[in-house]
């Protein structure tokens, strides 16, 4: 379905970037997976199972500099060719009250979650313009569409995202281009479990208990698995989604 096609996935060595990245390569796209540490994106790109048309190719890019963003973007397509495809996935998830937040900890949930994310589609942008085709797909989370207790300054990151696909979908209407965002809730990465263990130190209980309390958030009574969003972003890069347009997808079990 996707051979011949060059796509991007931030954040693609781990979790739900990788689940993405994987099931994009098994549809036949070369998939360039970015992220700070070289050794995790290596191991990513080697592990790929056999049989697969397409390919993972890591590239270390830290989404809060701009310059390395544009550089290595450049790099990507030098060696591949334009994108197709751009999912801005990487991101941070920190939990903390209001009055905890001070401006570094704000300045890094924006830079890696909404700066990172807007260098990237710019910069994708800048190949996928002359393309027949491109879709660009950012991981949102549901706190981009209801505030999130406890991370307001990650609710408001999410919420920018959402607002960055929204109006870019208005600016390219009609064209050949598509931007949409998925939200999931808590998905079985090592986002949760570093939030089990953040609020099992802040709250005085177990891992166990907390990553309970997340479980409890979704009617479904389980965490969501990485490839139930890969499916959803494969759907979108798909023959039977080319009218979805400026939509968020929320994969959240019911998360209300
Ligand atoms: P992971 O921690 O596994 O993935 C985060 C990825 O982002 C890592 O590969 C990390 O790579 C990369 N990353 C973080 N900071 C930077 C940076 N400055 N520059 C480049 N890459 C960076 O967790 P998930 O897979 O769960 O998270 C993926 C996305 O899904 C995030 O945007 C998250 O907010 C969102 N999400 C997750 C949910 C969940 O419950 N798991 C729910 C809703 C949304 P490295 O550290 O090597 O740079």
């Amino acid at each position: 379905m996707l051979d011949g096609r060059h796509a991007l996935v931030t954040g693609g060595g781990t979790g739900i970037g990788l689940a993405i990245a994987t099931a994009l390569a098994r549809a036949g796209a070369q998939v360039t997976i970015t992220g700070r540490r070289a050794e995790v994106l290596q191991d990513a790109a080697a592990g790929l199972a056999a049989p697969v048309t397409g390919g993972l190719h890591p590239l270390v890019m830290d989404v809060t500099d701009e310059a390395q963003v544009s550089d290595a973007i450049a790099r990507a397509t030098a060696a591949r060719g334009p994108l197709h495809i751009c999912i801005p996935n990487a991101g941070i998830a920190e939990g903390r009250a209001i009055h905890k937040t001070d401006t570094d900890a704000w300045r890094r949930i924006m830079a890696t979650n909404l700066d990172g994310s807007f260098w990237t589609i710019r910069e994708s942008l800048a190949s996928m313009r002359d393309a027949d085709w491109g879709r660009v797909v950012a991981i949102s989370s549901i706190a981009g569409l209801k505030g999130l207790k406890g991370a307001a300054a990650y609710s408001a990151s999410k919420h920018g995202l959402i607002g960055l696909i929204r109006g870019l979908s208005e600016d390219y209407m009609g064209s050949p281009l598509t931007f949409n965002a998925i939200c999931p809730g808590y998905v079985d990465t090592e986002i949760v479990s570093r939030n089990a263990d953040a609020i099992s130190a802040r709250a005085g209980i177990s891992a166990d208990a907390a990553r309970d309390m997340m479980i409890a958030q979704n009617r479904h009574h389980r965490l969501i698995a990485p490839d139930e969003v890969a499916q959803a972003v494969l759907w979108l890069c798909g023959p039977g989604s080319c009218s979805v347009n400026g939509q968020c997808i929320e994969i959240a079990g019911g998360q209300v």
